[in-house]
């Protein structure tokens, strides 16, 4: 199965990624995972994508649709996969259409904006291994240290509650229409995010039930 996670930043797009990953044996596949380990390994993409990440606007287009083209050659996305954060604007979608990929199902996880800060005010990444927890709703089992890397946990630069908004702001702008975008090709599905992970889980899982 080839799905696409789409909502705004803090809607729980990535914990639900390694949810579905789990239960349909598929890679989860985060642009924004790909650009923060770039940037730490300073490669040349990294340095070029620092200046946007750290304003909370996003990456060039033509960066992240080579990044996902690249990535969807590997072996292990034979049998489909989860996009986590990509697409995230019309003409990334539509360079996706261009690589021939057919996707089999969106899901859109709605958050209103007012509950967006606080949650990402929560947020926190392991800075060794980059795995995420949060402080109300995925606590690792010892406060402040990865669980599986025993990394120290800090709070990610653009969650600052400034760039929060600014983030917010371009969601609305770039990243909404995709909704439209692919409510017109009939396979969207929207699930209403809710104040308990699992009980966002489960309406993710029976979304899946309903399209297998
Ligand atoms: P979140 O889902 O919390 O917004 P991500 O980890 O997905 O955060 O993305 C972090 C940042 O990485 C974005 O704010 C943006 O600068 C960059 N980024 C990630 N994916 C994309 C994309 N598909 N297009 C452009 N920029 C991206
Ligand atoms: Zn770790």
């Amino acid at each position: 199965m080839k799905l696409i996670l789409l909502g705004a930043p803090g809607a729980g797009k990535g914990t639900q990624a390694e949810v579905i990953c789990d239960h349909l044996s598929i890679p989860a596949i985060s642009t924004g995972n790909i650009i923060r380990a770039a940037l730490k390994a300073q490669t040349e993409m990294g340095l070029k994508a620092k200046d946007y990440i750290e304003k909370g606007l996003l990456v060039p287009d033509d960066v992240v649709i080579g990044i996902i083209q690249d990535r969807l050659r590997e072996d292990d996305c034979k049998n489909g996969f989860i996009l986590d954060g990509f697409p995230r604007t019309v003409p990334q979608a539509e360079a996706l259409d261009r690589m021939g990929v057919k996707i089999d199902l969106v899901i859109d996880i709605e958050v209103p904006d007012e509950k967006i800060a606080t949650r990402m005010a929560g947020r926190r990444v392991c800075a060794n291994c980059g795995a995420s927890y949060h402080t109300l709703y995925k606590q690792p089992k010892t406060e402040g240290v990865c669980d599986n890397c025993g990394g120290a946990l800090t709070q990610r630069k653009d969650d600052e509650a400034q760039t929060v908004l600014e983030r917010l702001r371009v969601y609305h702008e770039q990243t909404e229409p995709l909704i439209a975008y692919y409510k017109a090709k009939g396979n969207l599905r929207v699930v209403e995010g809710q104040e308990e992970v699992a009980d966002t889980t489960a309406l993710t899982l029976k979304a899946l039930e309903e399209q297998a």
